[in-house]
């Protein structure tokens, strides 16, 4: 169907570039135990958070604050948690999955050898855990375990339920490039009583009004995801996610606008730098903090120094180009990537029995 996924490959990461990229990705074409196994490759994939509005972005206890992190420089900066980036990453990747499916049902079901009744119908169900006494986590039910979705990020099972997978998507800390006094500013709303037309509600002191610590727009943030052992498809469906990715924090329906840059990949055997490194370089110089040409500037710079250790890609339009993906070029993508989910799980349920019961 469509293109093939190497020309897509060849359109975001260059004509040369693309056979290096492909042998830095793993190839899953059968079922075998075999392609259970982590197989060492890495893409470290070098991104830009813009905020294209004001963010809301805190810890899940606390309410109004934004999240910070110290620098050796005597101020703090503020910080988005990978948590938060992955679960709008995934979100923006099931609604692209799904689209896909709705449109070409038909397709699909003779691609993939689904019977006439298949549906797809993995969701994201987030809710609250809490251990007796510890702090309380997201959980979600509702995956499938059977899409590029379950299978490149991760899926739980209830205890009894066969296997969990871990995603094979890591990352830590996406880092502001300008200190929390310049960054984070107070907002207050109000919420005006429809009969008395004030903002003070019968019965009580403070009335409608209420603050929040909002991060303001053109902060721009550091980072870097490591993607493990992905074949080409499923790396283009990741990176497609990511530069559609457009808004996240909390209150998305007013704030939370973003745009994701993706500078640099870095295809390795290993991980490579990072958010909070990256940061540190970038205010060391810009005490005040660095605007966007900057911080692509001092990015470039940073990761020119790993280009021996593995096959460098750098282009600042690369998540244009993943933007400008048409929807033939995006489909092309997405079969691949279910094709190669379902090997895994079949090796995965294949490395899974015992050793004598795995040819
Ligand atoms: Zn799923």
């Amino acid at each position: 169907m469509g293109t093939p996924v190497l020309e897509v490959g060849k359109k975001v990461f260059g004509e040369k570039e693309v056979e290096e990229v492909a042998k830095r990705c793993v190839k899953r074409e059968r079922p075998k135990w075999y392609n259970a196994i982590p197989k060492g490759k890495v893409a470290n994939v070098y991104l830009v958070i813009e905020a294209q509005s004001r963010l809301i972005i805190r810890h899940e206890q606390e309410t109004t604050d934004v999240t910070e992190i110290p620098t050796p420089y005597g101020f703090s900066v503020p910080a988005i948690l990978n948590t938060k980036v992955q679960a709008v990453v995934r979100r923006t990747l099931l609604s692209m999955l799904h689209e896909w499916y709705d449109r070409i049902k038909e397709t699909a079901r003779k691609e993939l050898l689904w019977d006439e009744e298949h549906d797809y119908g993995c969701t994201m169900r987030p809710f609250m855990k809490r251990e007796k006494g510890g702090a309380p986590e997201e959980a979600f039910t509702g995956y499938c375990g059977k899409c590029p979705n379950c299978l490149i990020f991760g899926y739980a099972v209830q205890e009894g339920a066969g296997y969990n997978v871990k995603s094979r998507v890591e990352g830590d800390l996406y880092v502001a490039t300008t200190p929390s006094e310049r960054a984070v500013v107070q907002v207050t709303f109000n919420a005006v009583d429809d009969i008395t037309k004030t903002t003070q509600m019968p019965g009580t002191e403070t009335g409608a009004l209420y603050t929040f610590s909002m991060i303001e727009a053109g902060t721009l943030f550091v980072g870097k995801l490591a993607l493990k052992d992905v074949t080409m498809a499923e790396l283009l469906l990741i990176l497609a996610a990511l530069a559609r990715t457009a808004r996240i924090g909390g209150r998305q329906t007013h704030f939370g606008r973003i745009k994701i840059h993706i500078p640099a990949i870095l295809f390795s055997t290993h991980e490579e730098g990072g958010g909070y490194e990256l940061a540190l370089k970038i205010l060391g110089k810009h005490r005040e903090g660095a605007g966007l040409e900057e911080v692509l500037r001092e990015l470039d710079e940073y990761v020119k120094r790993f280009g021996s250790q593995g096959v460098l890609v750098q282009d600042r339009d690369m998540g244009d180009k993943l933007r400008e993906l048409t929807q033939e070029e995006l489909d092309s993508v997405i079969l691949q990537a279910w094709r190669d989910a379902r090997v895994f799980k079949e090796s995965l349920d294949l490395f899974v029995k015992k050793p004598e019961k795995r040819e």
